[in-house]
């Protein structure tokens, strides 16, 4: 892989590719973005351009130090990560001691910290030490999902390269072109993914989502019909989905979102489920305003109970029948 193959992104590659064909790279970098925009990866293409041995400004793919990056045992790049929740002074502490000893094949030392919004401060003091008096060989790249975390003199030292979401063409572009058998879910998934490649990708290979919709959309349809349980009937769609439960919550929240966005603004510019959008339609012209937000309250509180483990089909089936009863106008207020 090399720097093409990153998608969009093009101040921060093209930033890195200065780095490497000025040779100013630095002792500290920060990338800075949300989980799935692709830190990870143009972190490892530029560890990688800089252990090659051609040193241009992509990787060889072929020389020894190409290799070993590709196996992932090159012996002067270390991955520094913690356990699940912090990422200690122990860790930094090895750190410390490791990159004082000069490399053993390249030039330079690199040492990546994942998650580094982890890093516990007792550890950002013990990094700023190193920050403070880098060896000349040594280069640090923390991967951070969040600035905020770090330490002002860990910024001052550091050149922080901030990662966005990518505009919504370009996740379509990469859709269309990478998932060709996705076709009227296409403009929902790029949508949904707010600008988050990762998430995109996920959804796309998510065939399991995609039935969970269709599924999901069915119980909100049968909303409408004039029998009541025509509705409880679709409870098995929820029990079917029960492992996605966060999904399913977020995937109504949207759709409630869509039917507001088309009863607010009698437009479609703004709709997120515009695959399904005659059955958006339908459902909002069978709807009024105000039970629309009534089904959200339904749906949130429906959300924390079964968070709270409310037994799960009780609490979805009191949802089914309130929102059954705002479309109808007979809302009588069923408790589990
Ligand atoms: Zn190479």
């Amino acid at each position: 892989m090399n720097f093409s193959d990153i998608i969009g992104q093009e101040t921060v590659v093209s930033g890195l590719k200065n780095i490497i064909e000025n040779k100013t790279v630095g002792h500290a970098y920060i990338f800075i973005g949300p989980e799935g925009v692709g830190k990870k990866m143009t972190a490892s293409i530029f560890v990688n351009t800089l252990m090659c041995e051609e040193a241009t400004s992509k990787p060889c793919g072929t020389c020894s130090g190409c290799k070993k990056i590709e196996t992932g045992n090159h012996p002067d790049v270390y991955i520094v990560e913690g356990d699940s929740s912090t990422i200690g002074v122990e860790e930094i502490r090895n750190l410390k001691k490791d990159i004082y000893i000069k490399p053993y094949e390249a030039e330079r030392k690199i040492y990546i910290i994942q998650e580094a919004q982890k890093l516990t401060e007792q550890a950002q003091n013990t990094l700023l030490k190193v920050l403070e008096e880098p060896p000349k060989y040594g280069t640090i790249i923390l991967i951070s999902t969040n600035a905020g975390v770090f330490l002002d003199t860990i910024l001052s030292r550091a050149l922080v390269i901030t990662f966005r979401p990518h505009p919504y063409d370009i996740i379509e572009r990469y859709l269309s072109i990478n998932y060709p058998e996705l076709k009227e879910e296409l403009p929902f998934i790029a949508g949904f993914s707010g600008g988050i490649i990762g998430k995109a990708k996920e959804i796309a290979v998510s065939l399991e989502y995609s039935e969970m919709r269709r599924a999901i959309t069915k119980s909100l349809m049968s909303l409408l019909s004039n029998n009541e349980l025509d509705v409880l009937n679709t409870i098995e769609n929820f029990e079917k989905y029960k492992s996605m439960t966060d999904s399913v919550f977020e995937f109504l929240l949207l759709w409630v979102r869509d039917v507001i966005f088309i009863k607010g603004l009698k437009s479609t510019d703004m709709i997120i489920n515009i695959d399904m959008i005659d059955k958006v339609k339908d459902f909002s012209k069978n709807v009024t305003t105000k039970s629309i937000y009534k089904i959200a309250k339904h749906i949130i509180d429906t959300k924390r109970k079964v968070d709270q483990y409310a037994n799960f089909n009780l609490a979805v089936e009191a949802m089914l029948i309130n929102s059954w009863e705002e479309v109808h106008g007979n809302y009588s207020g069923y408790k589990v």
